[in-house]
């Protein structure tokens, strides 16, 4: 289970749905096991039809956001424009367990109108699985 404000839902689709021709993505901050809120970052890929990258800087500042907020880095998000909203081989790939074992990953899929939004989260066993949002 992932709790997540509405607030921050909503940001993932607008950012989402504002660029529908390439993957968007960002970084979400939290608190006390909530994920309160979305900063956008600019997607670098060279392919951003089907992969993001993060832009350096952008990810650079929003830590430095995050952490004058007291905010923790909780995960990041995506959109995938035309595919549905689970991990693709390359978001599997490309995901740093190590670095960010409790990290939350929200894929928010234009594929269907309305977008949907779903997380996962590594298991003990380093095997992305899906969390149940709870909004709150
Ligand atoms: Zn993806």
């Amino acid at each position: 289970m992932v709790a997540v404000s509405r607030a921050v839902i909503d940001e993932i689709t607008a950012h989402a749905t504002s660029e529908p021709d390439q993957e968007v993505c960002g970084v979400l901050g939290g608190k006390n096991g909530r994920i309160e809120l979305a900063y956008r970052a600019r997607n670098v890929a060279t392919t951003p039809k089907t992969r993001f990258d993060f832009h350096p800087r952008d990810f650079m500042d929003i830590g430095d956001e995050l952490d004058d907020a007291g905010m923790d880095l909780s995960g990041f998000y995506h959109s995938h424009i035309d595919t549905s909203p689970y991990p693709s081989r390359t978001d599997v790939a490309n995901s740093n367990p190590e670095m960010y074992p409790a990290a939350i990953y929200f894929i928010c899929s234009l594929k269907h109108q309305p977008p949907s939004i779903r997380a996962f989260r590594y298991d003990e066993d380093v095997h992305l699985r899906e969390e149940p949002i709870e909004i709150v």
